[in-house]
């Protein structure tokens, strides 16, 4: 037996590992000092109503001979598929349900969909980044050649001829930045894509976060891109899932001349048995009148706590960027400071702790990501101690 040595290749979680050791040395040397967390990337408001009333009554049918269900379409119900497809038809995308794929959460659909592509394929990747797109990568053995996202293109980079790829991460809005691209930009990435036989693996998890109507919600408002993308969200951040794990993937027939959209299928039949029906139920109705209203009042909270943070941050000239379309705020560390400077700074000194931005690549160092899904309560007390400290 061999074993995958790629795997000697993936770089040690150094970073949350490390800002959790900091973190517990920190409050065992000082155990009177209250600690606030702003680096969470989880979300902290419990599930809506609509959608633990959904739950309810789904675990009840399973109790019951005559609505037990037992195996199911491994690419998800198509009740739930049905109210996706509505879904993007409100931002004029028009899918088919068999272009629909429900699953466990984006992060396994990110990780799986690399089973469809030769390990030959060069992999583009922006950096800073979500490092799941590093990972899976490197665990395949696949090339990685990154796209520098800096100031100097507000962390959006856009397509540069002299690099070639085959599969192209975009996240938007972005982990770790929160920044957004618009329309045209996408249309660049689009056009690349076609032009080169690329395919983009488009990362839409905080698609919920945007407000602006102009600003595009899913690559596929995007005129070409059903012959050359494939999208990836999930009900994580958009209704409070991280724990109940609902996701989905679209794999349009136009890519590859429907056969992504049919070996994406097979790979799903053959290694997965779909999403239990329970928490299909429980998606199912986040997408109802009632569910919609309800994750907006959650949405509209994280939205006012990055506001807080954002404010302050502006009070005190502090360069950043998020906060209005993501959950992320990506600020500039004052002073020149290195991200672990800054971090070490703020734990030292009031106890806030955040997020090194050089645990997402080389571009993020002398940057750093504060969140917004903590409490109320939590980001009012962390903004004030910035406010004193900056
Ligand atoms: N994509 C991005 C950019 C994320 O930040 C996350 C989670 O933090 C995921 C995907 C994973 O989402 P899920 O919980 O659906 O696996």
């Amino acid at each position: 037996m061999n074993i995958n040595t790629n795997y000697q290749n993936i770089a040690d979680s150094y970073l949350f590992s490390t800002v959790a050791k900091k973190v517990s040395e920190f409050a065992l040397a000082n155990p009177d000092k209250k600690i606030i967390k702003l680096g969470i990337g989880d979300v902290t408001l419990p599930l809506c109503k609509a959608v633990v009333e959904a739950l309810k009554k789904a675990s009840d049918e399973m109790g019951v001979k005559e609505t037990f269900r037992g195996y199911g379409p491994e690419q998800g119900y198509d009740f739930l598929k049905t109210k996706l497809q509505a879904y993007y038809k409100t931002h004029n995308v028009e899918l088919e349900l068999d272009e629909i794929f429900i699953s466990d959460g984006a992060k396994s659909d990110l990780g799986n969909i690399l089973d469809l592509f030769a390990v030959d394929n060069t992999v583009l990747v922006p950096d800073p980044v979500y490092p799941v797109y590093v990972d899976t990568n490197t665990m395949a053995g696949r090339k990685i050649v990154y796209i520098d996202a800096n100031a100097d293109n507000d962390f959006l980079p856009l397509p540069d001829e002299s690099i070639k790829a085959d599969i192209i991460y975009l996240c938007s809005p972005n982990n770790p930045t929160g920044a957004v691209y618009n329309k045209e930009q996408l249309k660049k990435w689009v056009d690349y894509a076609n032009k080169n036989n690329a395919v983009i693996l488009f990362d839409s998890a905080y698609e919920c976060f945007i407000t602006d109507e102009n600003l595009p919600r899913s690559i596929f408002e995007i005129d070409g891109s059903k012959t050359c993308a494939i999208e990836f969200c999930s009900l994580s951040k958009t209704a409070g899932f991280t724990g109940t794990r609902c996701g989905y993937s679209v794999v349009p027939k136009g890519l590859g001349e429907g056969i992504l959209n049919k070996i994406w299928l097979s790979r799903q039949k053959k290694k997965f048995n779909g999403v239990p029906y329970i928490i299909q139920r429980g998606a199912e109705a986040v997408f109802t009148p009632t569910g919609q209203k309800e994750i907006q009042e959650n949405l509209s909270y994280y939205k006012e706590n990055a506001k807080l943070i954002s404010d302050v941050l502006k009070k005190h000239n502090i360069w950043h960027i998020g906060g209005k379309h993501s959950p992320y705020i990506w600020l500039k560390c004052p002073n020149n400071m290195s991200s672990w400077e800054f971090f070490d700074y703020l734990l030292e000194n009031i106890q806030v702790v955040g997020t090194p931005g050089v645990g997402f690549g080389k571009n993020g160092d002398g940057y750093f990501r504060l969140t917004s899904f903590g409490s109320r309560e939590n980001t009012l007390e962390a903004v004030q101690r910035l406010d004193n400290l900056l």
